[in-house]
């Protein structure tokens, strides 16, 4: 299908100015953008709509999440992440079957796309029953099988690149799979070290917590005599990498952050969730200078407790100016990069997160006549904030529509939530 949109707005974020913003046509052929200008005149037999009273972004890439958690939304706010994991996420998380993930799953999705995502990370468990619900939604996801080796679990590592095999690059390319050792306390360094190489032979990325608390990198310390991604590195797990996903990366030094940018990894930051579960604040000083890959998810929603992107990289602003006690330590422009191609290519999906010919199709249409958008001062300015996910009115991924003016199409969100609830309340009774 061959559609131009007309007279949209869009954000000019690339030439320096954080409140640039042109007005141009949108010509989508397929899935993808086949042209971006000032005017493109219509193909015979293309659809013409008019989009002038849209702001059209690249959707956001939420690079870090569990998206089935949304099944245990809500039950443990008060305890730190040990007590939280412990004695609350993995005593449910026993009781889940398939159609629990593929229904909390959806749920996330509807949420995400509600608020302008498209394409989405995750570790979590009956991972193909995530992946049928990502390819029903419409959505781009990066998948992996979160394994742990300290579970006894005979034949975990096959498995996970069964799911590999299986998935990477199905959906026309919208699902890419990867390997998720869960994290340093729940994995031997031999199991991350065989993850790392079948990574590596398949060509995939790997999502791997890291560094989130410091009683995580105090106790690793005390057992191996180094950090976790210090002893990866004198170990040699950094020669040659695959490409590594770190999530979180709160208590970091230098020299941490020295070897995952040198391993050209990137760091998928969670602000929320490490605020709720009082994991601390990381030094953003060191991580924007570090010349990492700086990217920006969710994590899941029983610690976050939403997966709304824009919320999201709000208090991740609000916290990296605060923090730094420096109001221009990261720009309106920096920080919607974070969200979009720098989680794009975390996650390995070229031209994804961008808006520019021979990108892919996967837009927002944000509703200028939101009175958020009002007096348009300053479009960039008050996307991040002033909006939220009530401006969002379509959204499209692969050129194709996931939503069109709020209506979700590859979700019965009536059926979802009625599933969710449910669910949940037989787990939440254990
Ligand atoms: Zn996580």
């Amino acid at each position: 299908m061959v559609r131009v949109f007309t007279s949209a707005r869009i954000l000019d974020t690339g030439g320096g100015s954080d409140d640039a913003t042109r007005v141009v046509d949108i010509l989508v052929d397929g899935m993808k953008i086949s042209r971006i200008a000032d005017h493109v005149d219509p193909p015979e037999g293309a659809g013409v709509v008019d989009a002038s009273k849209y702001l059209v972004t690249p959707g956001f890439v939420n690079a870090h999440g569990h998206l089935a958690m949304t099944l245990l939304r809500g039950l443990a706010d008060e305890v730190p992440l040990d007590v939280w994991l412990h004695n609350y996420m993995f005593p449910r998380e026993a009781l889940m079957n398939g159609d629990d993930i593929y229904y909390g799953s959806l749920l996330a999705l509807a949420e995400g796309i509600m608020s302008g995502t498209t394409t989405f990370a995750d570790m979590y468990f009956f991972e193909d029953d995530v992946a049928r619900a990502v390819d029903e939604a419409g959505v781009r996801a990066n998948l992996s099988t979160g394994t742990a080796s300290l579970d006894n679990e005979q034949g975990r590592l096959e498995k996970s690149e069964e799911f590999v095999v299986r998935w990477n690059n199905k959906a026309d390319g919208r699902i890419k799979a990867s390997f998720g050792p869960h994290a340093p306390y729940t994995t031997t360094p031999a199991f991350v070290m065989e993850n790392f190489e079948r990574a590596r032979e398949l060509g995939v990325i790997v999502q791997f917590h890291l560094h989130e608390t410091r009683e995580e990198v105090a106790d690793f310390t005390a057992t191996y005599g180094a950090s976790p991604i210090s002893y990866y590195a004198d170990q040699g797990y950094f020669e040659n990498p695959p490409r590594l996903l770190a999530a979180h990366c709160v208590h970091m030094t230098a020299r941490d952050a020295e070897i995952l940018r040198d391993a050209g990894a990137s760091i998928a930051l969670n602000i929320q969730s490490n605020l709720k579960l009082g994991s601390g604040i990381a030094d953003y000083r060191l991580l924007l200078g570090s010349g990492v890959n700086l990217c920006v998810g969710t994590d899941g929603a029983a610690s976050n407790d939403n997966v709304d992107m824009l919320e999201e990289l709000r208090v991740l602003g609000l916290v990296m100016k605060g923090s730094t006690m420096e109001a221009s330590g990261i720009s309106n422009a920096s920080l919607l990069t974070m969200a979009t191609s720098n989680g794009a290519q975390a996650l390995g999906f070229e031209g994804v997160g961008t808006l520019s010919d021979g990108a892919t199709a996967d837009l927002v249409f944000w509703d200028l006549e939101d009175e958020s958008f009002c007096p348009r001062n300053n479009v960039a300015s008050h996307l991040l904030w002033s909006a939220n996910s009530r401006a969002v009115d379509s959204v499209m991924v692969a050129g194709s529509w996931v939503m069109e003016h709020r209506q979700l199409l590859g979700i019965d969100i009536d059926k979802v939530r009625f599933e969710v609830a449910r669910r949940a309340r037989r787990l939440a009774d254990g």
